[in-house]
């Protein structure tokens, strides 16, 4: 993930190093190309703007234009508001200290839910915790054998109740079984559609008011760039979700996605799916991040 864009910021960059004094002219065209830079790594617009004219107001400060080393401050600059704009600071899971934590997996059929379910349960099962994953997409045919697959795979229980049967009542019956048979987290795995649609919103909103997620992840695939960004909008808009799932990055050149999610909808990216392997998954850091770009 973002090659291009790195390959280019870091030429802007070595501009602005090699110089000794900075004139404001210099910053000016320093920034149209990383505008650009950012608009062809598919980054949102608004974001964008807010960040150079971030930059641009730090940069032509005194401190940085009366500085021995200009070019050296632009791109700690540069740095800092890449890792503002992706969130800071890693934003951990959210855990029920004195009950059982119900996270929900939600987003689009292909985003990579069920793979990220599996992934997450094999992750809790090695910091000693005990997941059950619940097979609330009764829609598509074999999602409920996927994720019966993916359980057996990380040796996690699933709790799947056929297609007859609602998804709000098999959250139901779940949140029971998890109790008598001593499961301390459980993993919510709903309904894709290929569009969003009010249906499926209803569903989720009807899940959420029945279980009470600690956490409501939403999975976005990241190769899908600024559409991934308005289903984000739209996911938050319904269901107020706490946090997001990046998948696909391993496939994503570019990076809108990932520098745009948190400064539009506001919530924290939780992790990264870098893979189809169990264990390809990673929690998102914004300074390494950042420092990635930068190279
Ligand atoms: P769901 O419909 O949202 O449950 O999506 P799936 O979990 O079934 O994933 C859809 C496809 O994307 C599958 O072929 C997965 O193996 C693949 N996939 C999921 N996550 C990743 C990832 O991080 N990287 C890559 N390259 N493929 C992924």
């Amino acid at each position: 993930m973002f090659e291009n864009l790195s390959d280019k910021l870091q030429n802007t960059l070595k501009k602005l190093r090699g110089k000794g004094k900075l004139t404001e002219k210099d910053i000016d065209v320093a920034m149209k190309e990383v505008k650009m830079s950012l608009l062809e790594a598919d980054v949102n617009y608004k974001v964008v703007k807010t960040f150079i004219n971030n930059v641009k107001e730090r940069s032509l400060g005194h401190e940085v234009m009366e500085s021995l080393t200009p070019g050296q401050q632009v791109v700690k600059i540069v740095h800092d508001e890449l890792m503002k704009i992706m969130g800071e600071a890693e934003s951990k899971l959210k855990f029920n200290p004195n009950d059982i934590t119900y996270f929900m997996m939600c987003g689009l059929q292909g985003a990579g839910k069920t793979t990220a379910t599996g992934k997450l349960a094999k992750k809790l099962k090695k910091d000693g915790k005990r997941p059950l994953l619940v097979a609330c997409d009764i829609y598509r045919p074999a999602a409920i054998k996927q994720l019966e697959v993916v359980g057996a795979s990380v040796d996690v229980p699933v709790f799947a109740m056929g297609d007859k049967v609602s998804p709000v009542t098999i959250a139901k019956e779940a949140m029971k079984h998890a109790l008598k048979h001593g499961n301390d987290v459980v993993i919510i795995d709903t309904a894709g559609r290929l569009h969003i649609d009010d249906d499926l919103m209803n569903e989720l909103v009807q899940i959420k008011e029945e279980v009470k997620p600690d956490e409501i992840l939403l999975l976005l695939d990241a190769m899908t760039g600024q559409d991934a960004v308005k289903v984000a909008e739209t996911f938050n808009k319904y269901l107020e979700i706490t946090g997001v799932i990046l998948t696909k990055i391993d496939g994503d050149a570019r990076g809108g996605a990932a520098l745009s999610i948190r400064n539009v909808v506001d919530k924290p990216i939780k992790f990264v799916s870098v893979g189809e392997k169990m264990d390809q998954i990673e929690p998102f850091y914004p300074d390494r991040m950042a420092s990635r770009i930068l190279g």
